[in-house]
Order: C-alpha cells, then sequence, then structure tokens
C-alpha cells in the first residue's frame, strides 16, 4: 500500500516560500500527474517526497509511515529524471546492476531481474552498448529500468521525456502507461505541459505559485475548472 500523503507542506528557501499549504492525496496504484508553470514548485514537491530535500513545514506520508525522519534510500521511491543520469563509462547492463550490487543483491538474482526487466522496457539487445551509443529514448529506458530494479512501491518521475523529439515522446508517454498498468506501483509524473497530464493521468495535480489550484481527474477537471487559472491552463472553453 503506496498512498502518498502531504499535509501541510511549506518549502522555503531563505525568504521564499517555494511551496506552500500543500495538502496532496496521492492514491495508491495511480498514475498521478503534477502539472504547472515552469518554477510553480513541481520538482520540489517531488524531490521532498523523495527525501532529496526536507520540507520546512508539515507532514509526508508513504504507505502508513510518516517519512518525515525517513532518509531516501529507505523510503522504498524510485526516481527518474529527465537529464537520466548514467554513468558515461559503464555498458547498459553495468548501468542497472550498479544500484543492485551495492544492495548485495546475490548474482543469479540480478541476472534474472535484468534479463526480465531489459526485456519489458525493449533493451535485450543493447545490455552490452555504453550510453553515447543510444538515442535518447533508449537511454530514457536505462533510466526506467534503474528504477525498476528496486521494485519500489512509488516511482517519481521529473519531467522524463522533455529531451525527446516529439514522435518518441508520444510513444514514450504510451510505454509509460502500459508500464504503470503492469507494475501496478504508485507513479508520480512531472510535467509542465498540460495535454500530456490531461492524455497520461488518472488524477492530476494542479500547481501554480507554489500552491495547489485543483486535484481532480482529468474530465472532472475539465468540465469543472474550480477556478480561472486551472480553466485556462487546461484550455477549457469559457
Ligand atoms: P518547477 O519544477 O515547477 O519548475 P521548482 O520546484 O524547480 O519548480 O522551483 C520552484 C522555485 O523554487 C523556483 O523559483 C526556484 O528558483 C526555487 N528553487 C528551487 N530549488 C532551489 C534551491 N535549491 N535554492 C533556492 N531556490 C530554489
Ligand atoms: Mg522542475
Amino acid at each position: 500500500m503506496a498512498e502518498i500523503r502531504l499535509e501541510q507542506v511549506g518549502k522555503s528557501f531563505g525568504q521564499e516560500h517555494v511551496v506552500q499549504h500543500l495538502n496532496i492525496t496521492i492514491p495508491d496504484g495511480s498514475f498521478s500527474v503534477l502539472v504547472g508553470p515552469s518554477g510553480c514548485g513541481k520538482s520540489t514537491t517531488l524531490r521532498m517526497i523523495a527525501g532529496l530535500e526536507k520540507q520546512t513545514s508539515g507532514d509526508i506520508w508513504i504507505g502508513d509511515r510518516c517519512v518525515n525522519q525517513v532518509e531516501p534510500g529507505k523510503r522504498n521511491v524510485a526516481m527518474v529524471f529527465q537529464n537520466y543520469a548514467l554513468y558515461p563509462m559503464m555498458t547498459v547492463k553495468e548501468n542497472i546492476e550498479f544500484g543492485l550490487i551495492n544492495r548485495k543483491v546475490p548474482r543469479a538474482e540480478r541476472e534474472r531481474l535484468i534479463r526480465d526487466i531489459t526485456e519489458i522496457v525493449g533493451l535485450a539487445d543493447y545490455l552490452g552498448k555504453k550510453p553515447h551509443a543510444l538515442s535518447g529514448g533508449q537511454r530514457q529506458r536505462v533510466a526506467l529500468a534503474r528504477a525498476m530494479v528496486k521494485s519500489p512501491d512509488v516511482f517519481l518521475m521529473d519531467e522524463p521525456l522533455s529531451n525527446l523529439d516529439a514522435k518518441l515522446r508520444n510513444q514514450m508517454r504510451t510505454e509509460l502507461i502500459q508500464l504503470h498498468k503492469r507494475l501496478g506501483a504508485t507513479f508520480v509524473y512531472v510535467t509542465h505541459d498540460q495535454v500530456e497530464a490531461m492524455s497520461m493521468g488518472d488524477q492530476i495535480i494542479i500547481m501554480d505559485k507554489g500552491r495547489v489550484q485543483q486535484a481532480d481527474r482529468p474530465m472532472q477537471i475539465y468540465n469543472e475548472p474550480a477556478n480561472r487559472f486551472t480553466a485556462q491552463f487546461i484550455g477549457t472553453p469559457p
């Protein structure tokens, strides 16, 4: 069970309140999208859930655990970034295997996991290649595979497709939705693109200026935008 709850969460950098009064519930097993204009606090929010950034106020719950004092490695979440963050000198296999070796997963189990997961993400033929020899989409798949081998309850993705061209981005959107169905994990997906948000998410959380403007199912937001900002942002006809 990995519902995520933010209760009155705020984050300040010095005098600047980056996010304030965040009350967010991300249902277990949902594909939830955090969307809003650049600078509205999406990445900060995701990083707080991951534990990479400590909130200034409020509580964060993952499942039935308050994780305020839990370090990132113990939150059972995996994060996928837009810049892939692959090790350039390592092969695809080594990139994926690295975290498993660190966690002392036995060799036979590592081999099995890597075989199964690279099959799922379509990388089985690329295990010996280095990142520079891969396309953007393939690199993003390596980053996904690296997250998947941890079998986390929660996948946190920060604009994972924004470096890809439009055609590949479309294809990867479909693949991510299928992957979500297959894994049954909770996905939290950050994007500034409202079309992407509305087409991918089963739950949408719209942010602006560090606050949640509306959180609901896409059709509900489309039919009943809570305020002028959400109406304009998602383009509901007046
Ligand atoms: P988004 O992901 O929605 O574009 P961010 O969460 O990255 O927004 O940033 C929100 C605001 O917080 C921005 O104004 C940004 O400049 C500020 N910010 C983010 N990280 C830091 C930091 N480490 N130090 C100071 N300000 C930051
Ligand atoms: Mg961001």
